[in-house]
């Protein structure tokens, strides 16, 4: 008897093989081991490079937090404090794009910091929003950051 094709080799699945049955079909026991296998490892490489992106960000953090201005830094800490905040990174002018908009506005109070550029939109349904900002951060430098919330 043949019960159809592996979902992971393709091959026809006999009533001699070993197999499981998957929500999507019949797979070779072997087969499903092997995927369940490179899953896991996919899993892990992808925590694993979460973790060193979150400490190269930290680093890069306290970084700025020992050379940067108190206030100005202040105002990192805000973004970190009022929105999530992801992709941490310090790129040139030339990486820059959107809107340039009066910083306190994000705050909501005077601050530091004049402008940023802001290319974030709210999401389809206006309770969402998410995107790129970039805040100067002198000698042409600007931090980009990935917000939303
Ligand atoms: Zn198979």
């Amino acid at each position: 008897m043949n019960y159809g094709q592996c979902v992971h080799c393709g091959n026809d699945v006999y009533e001699s093989d070993e197999r499981v049955s998957l929500s999507i079909g019949v797979a070779h026991f072997t087969c499903d081991q092997e995927y369940k296998l490179s899953c896991d490892l996919e899993m892990k490489e992808f925590m694993e490079q979460e973790k060193a992106q979150a400490k190269r960000e930290n680093k890069l953090l306290a970084r700025l937090k020992r050379t940067l201005k108190p206030k100005v830094y202040s105002f990192i800490e805000f973004m970190f404090e009022d929105h999530r905040v992801g992709s941490v990174e310090i790129v040139r002018f030339d990486k820059v794009s959107g809107s340039k908009e009066r910083a306190r506005d994000w705050v909501g109070e005077s601050v530091a910091i004049r402008y940023v550029w802001d290319d974030t939109s709210t999401d389809y349904w206006g309770d969402g929003y998410g995107g790129l900002i970039w805040i100067p951060i002198g000698q042409g430098r600007y931090l980009q950051m990935h917000v939303w919330g």
